[in-house]
């Protein structure tokens, strides 16, 4: 398990979710098998549009029962999310000593408590929309495809074209078993397949989850400042890594707030693994980290010019 260091030298595990992610994935993927496993059975030789029914009802269940699952992993594992980065916070502040003390004494302040609530429903929403965009497809792929079945039945009726019949037929049984993997597009536009948007999704949540539920934690315990951490990185996460952030604007400092970097989209972006150890005191700070915080301010700022320019 990696580590990252408190500014008073205490080490706490780095966030990690892949477990609980890892799982969901499983879950997805076996419930996506199971559809095609679906559209595949469907006999578009001897075609019955009675079992085209019924197959449809077989895959509203399996996804519907996908749906269910992703309710209930969501309001199990968010809570926990929310629970590592209180703890995380009370090792930080010198409150406990180390990391397995504070999971046990961490509990929620009214803030972090309205938090898992609007998180619970807003990551299930936002999942529940992959689902219901496959959901979709499948059906409109199916209408689709039955209707030119039907079509192609009665046109061989008249001028038994079987090689034609055959490459139609292959056609469509592809767009049938490709359907359940109908991109899904993001906010910036790039095309997904389902289950790697959920991974991306997730994690970003997660991330997300954890690093507001510190601020929370630091604000309700008067400490108003992060130093970013999380390992060296290749993207522009690396001009930023090692600078301090404010948790409000309200505090004082020429820092920028976590907000402001999120916005940039340099560091804080989807399925980025940094966060920040939060802290009270400027003064406090070990010279060796305060000198790296004005570096990388530095750079980090000449990066953020340079991305406004040529964003
Ligand atoms: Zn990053």
């Amino acid at each position: 398990m990696t580590k990252y260091l408190t500014i008073e030298g205490r080490q706490v595990p780095e966030p990690n979710f892949d477990r609980d992610v890892e799982r969901l994935m499983g879950v997805y993927r076996r419930a996506y098998w199971n559809v095609k496993l679906e559209l595949n059975r469907v006999d578009l030789i001897d075609f019955q549009r009675s079992s085209l029914i019924a197959t449809m009802k077989k895959i509203e269940e399996i996804l519907n029962e996908l749906d269910r699952f992703v309710i209930n992993w969501a309001s199990t594992t968010i809570p926990e999310v929310v629970k590592q980065g209180v703890a995380s916070v009370l090792v930080e502040l010198g409150v406990t000593n180390s990391y397995k003390e504070s999971l046990q004494m961490a509990t929620f302040n009214r803030i972090n408590k309205s938090m898992v609530d609007l998180f619970v429903s807003d990551t299930s929403m936002d999942v529940l929309e992959v689902s219901k965009n496959v959901r979709r497809r499948v059906r409109n792929t199916i209408r689709k495809v039955s209707g030119e079945v039907m079509r192609n039945n009665m046109a061989r009726g008249v001028n038994g074209q079987d090689t034609q019949s055959r490459m139609i037929l292959q056609r469509l049984r592809k767009e049938l078993s490709d359907s359940v993997n109908t991109g899904i597009i993001d906010a910036g536009g790039r095309r997904w397949k389902p289950v790697d948007y959920v991974d991306m999704l997730t994690r970003t949540k997660y991330s997300e989850m954890y690093r507001i539920a510190k601020t929370n934690e630091a604000i309700g315990r008067e400490a108003y400042y992060g130093i970013i951490v999380g390992g060296s990185a290749k993207d522009a996460c690396r001009f930023h890594v090692g600078r301090i952030i404010k948790l409000t604007p309200e505090s004082p400092g020429d820092y920028p707030t976590y907000e402001d970097l999120k916005a940039s989209n340099q560091i804080f972006h989807p399925r980025c693994v940094h966060h920040f150890t939060t802290f009270s005191k400027i003064e406090r700070l070990p010279e060796d980290v305060r000198q790296t915080a004005e570096e990388q301010h530095e750079r980090g700022n000449v990066a953020l010019e340079s991305g406004k320019r040529n964003p």
